[in-house]
């Protein structure tokens, strides 16, 4: 399985690390062994010292699509679930400079969490889906699926252009504003409209 991961797709977002708004969707991959599950603990990585919590919407592919259109995409996907897009910001900005591939930043080990997931039919709209993240007990991001610029389906249209999804694939979704720093022994729990998804510390 694969996990794709799609940046700048919430307006805020983008502003806060000074990137123009995209016209098409950016995404990047994160190989199987970056994901973490059942809560467990994420270990501090030594070859950064700026790891940042980017909280994320995840869906769950339910069956193998290429070319999709945006029309169908909705079938394309069973469960939502929630995740962290952990990212080595210090080494992604070094990247970025020098024009580099991002995944060193991006596709370490354990930096794709992902919690429990929810079918998707639990959903009234899955165009507007609040979710949250508390670092130590205090919410420190908070997004709702109406604001991506890309939507489910235009991001599925999209990747599906490139690369054939297969079941089991992942695609994490953007991250709001309020990225931030994480340290040892911080606790992290992802919410989707006020229910714990995800609740794991940095060891
Ligand atoms: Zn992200």
């Amino acid at each position: 399985m694969k996990i794709i991961a799609i940046g700048r797709n919430f307006i805020d977002h983008a502003k806060e690390l000074n990137n123009p708004p995209p016209k098409v969707p950016i995404f990047f991959l994160k190989p199987e062994s970056s994901i973490i599950r059942n809560n467990q603990p994420f270990f501090y990585p030594n070859f950064s010292k700026e790891i940042h919590h980017e909280v994320e919407i995840v869906l769950k592919i339910s069956s193998v699509g290429k070319n999709i259109s945006a029309e169908f995409a909705r079938r394309y996907f069973d469960e939502i679930g929630i995740g962290i897009d952990f990212t080595a910001r210090d080494l992604q900005n070094q990247c970025k400079e020098k024009g580099l591939p991002w995944e060193i930043a991006k596709a370490f080990d354990g930096s794709a969490p992902v919690g429990k997931f929810i079918n998707k039919n639990k959903f009234k709209d899955v165009n507007n889906i609040s979710f949250q993240l508390a670092l130590n007990d205090k919410i420190v991001q908070e997004g709702n699926t109406k604001d991506l610029i890309f939507s489910f389906d235009e991001i599925i249209s999209y990747v599906s252009k490139f690369l054939t999804l297969k079941t089991g694939d992942l695609i994490f979704t953007g991250t709001p504003a309020g990225v931030g720093t994480v340290k040892k022994g911080d606790r992290l729990q992802a919410f989707i409209a006020d229910r714990v998804l995800l609740d794991f510390y940095i060891r």
